[in-house]
C-alpha cells in the first residue's frame, strides 16, 4: 500500500520525546488536512474537559503559509501549519501545534472576554498543554515578510538619515536639501553617503 510521509508514525505520547526526521521525506510538502494531528488534539482538549471543542478541532497544512509557523481560528477551531516545518523538525511542529491549540483553548475557556492572544488566559492553557515556557513569537528560519534592512543612507549637508533593505542601484541624492536648493532636482552635492549596517 502507498504510504506518505504524513502517514508516517508520531509518537505523541510522550510529550518529551523528540522525533527523528531521517524516516521522513525532507521534500515532502505537507497540504490539507491532518488526520494524525487533529486526533492528537482532540485527545488533548478532551483531557482538559473541553467537549465542544474536541467535536470542531481539526488540522490543516496551508502551503500559502510565509512567515507563520501556524495560526488559530476560533471559534471554528482550525488550526493551520506551515508546512515548511516539516523541513525543520518534527519536535517544531509539535511545539506549533500546542502553542495553536493553547490559543484554541484560550479562547474556548473564555468566549465572552476579550482576551489578549499572548496574555494570562493563553500562559495557562500552555501550562495545561505541558510547554509552560512557551513564546509568543518563534524564531524558526521561516521566510520572514519584513526584511532586514542592510544599508543605511545619509545626507552629507543636513545629517537626515533612513535604512533601507535594498541598496540603490543609481546615486540618489536629499530630496529634502534639493528641493530647498534646486526644486527637487538632482544635486550631486546632496548625494546620499551609503554604508553598510552589520
Ligand atoms: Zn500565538
Ligand atoms: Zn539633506
Amino acid at each position: 500500500m502507498f504510504r506518505s510521509a504524513r502517514q508516517m508514525k508520531f509518537s505523541f505520547a510522550e510529550p518529551s520525546s523528540d522525533i527523528s526526521r531521517s524516516n521522513r521525506e525532507p521534500s515532502f510538502r505537507q497540504q490539507g488536512s491532518d488526520a494524525t494531528f487533529s486526533h492528537w488534539c482532540r485527545k488533548l482538549v478532551r483531557n482538559l474537559g473541553l467537549i465542544d471543542l474536541e467535536k470542531r478541532v481539526a488540522v490543516e497544512w496551508n502551503p500559502r503559509m510565509r512567515s507563520c509557523a501556524g495560526r488559530a481560528f476560533w471559534p471554528s477551531g482550525l488550526i493551520h501549519l506551515n508546512p515548511e516545518l516539516s523541513n525543520i523538525s518534527e519536535s517544531e511542529i509539535k511545539r506549533t501545534l500546542l502553542h495553536e491549540l493553547a490559543h484554541l483553548i484560550a479562547y474556548e475557556r473564555n468566549p465572552y472576554r476579550a482576551i489578549k492572544s499572548h496574555g494570562l488566559e493563553w500562559q495557562r492553557a500552555c501550562k495545561d498543554l505541558g510547554i509552560p515556557d512557551e513564546r509568543a513569537t518563534h524564531e524558526l528560519a521561516l521566510p520572514t515578510r519584513s526584511l532586514k534592512r542592510r544599508w543605511k543612507y545619509e545626507c552629507p549637508k543636513c545629517g537626515k538619515a533612513f535604512e533601507r533593505v535594498r541598496r540603490y542601484k543609481g546615486a540618489v541624492a536629499c530630496y529634502e536639501c534639493c528641493l530647498k536648493t534646486t526644486g527637487g532636482v538632482f544635486d550631486p552635492i546632496y548625494q546620499l553617503v551609503e554604508s553598510p549596517l552589520i
